[in-house]
């Protein structure tokens, strides 16, 4: 069956206005906020501004505008933030949960950057 989006999502009504963010960066078709419930110093959702449910759809179904610019406000943030590596930071994670088994909680794309202390194993194995 193919995405529903569903457009009451909290990000959605971040991205109208309806619910205050705390802005990281902004570009035409990305917006980048702090996490409500950091699990880093540093955690930081990336959210392309169109109407994609997960990580699969966004590259499946947005323009290519619409995916560089969201990569670039990716590179741009890990700068920002001063966890990029090649930048003379100490490194980050990059996480995506999509659908029941990924465990998403809002239905709207979004890139977990999470960075500024060491973030142990990249799953617990259980
Ligand atoms: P996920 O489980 O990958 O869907 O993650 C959803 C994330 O959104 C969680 O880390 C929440 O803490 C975060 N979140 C939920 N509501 C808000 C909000 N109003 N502003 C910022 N982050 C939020």
């Amino acid at each position: 069956m193919p995405y529903q989006y569903d457009d009451q999502n909290i990000f959605a009504k971040i991205l109208r206005g309806e619910i205050p963010n705390d802005t990281v960066l902004e570009t035409e078709h990305t917006l980048a906020f702090r996490d409500i419930a950091p699990k880093a110093p540093d955690h930081v959702l990336v959210i392309p501004k169109g109407p994609y449910v997960t990580l699969d759809h966004f590259c499946a179904e947005a323009s290519d505008a619409e995916i560089v610019d969201f990569h670039r406000a990716v590179a741009e943030i890990c700068k920002m933030i001063g966890a990029g590596p090649g930048h003379g930071g100490e490194g980050f994670r990059a996480i995506t949960n999509a659908g029941e088994n990924g465990v998403q909680e809002v239905p709207h794309y979004h890139l977990h950057i999470l960075a500024g202390r060491p973030l142990g194993p990249m799953l617990l194995m259980r």
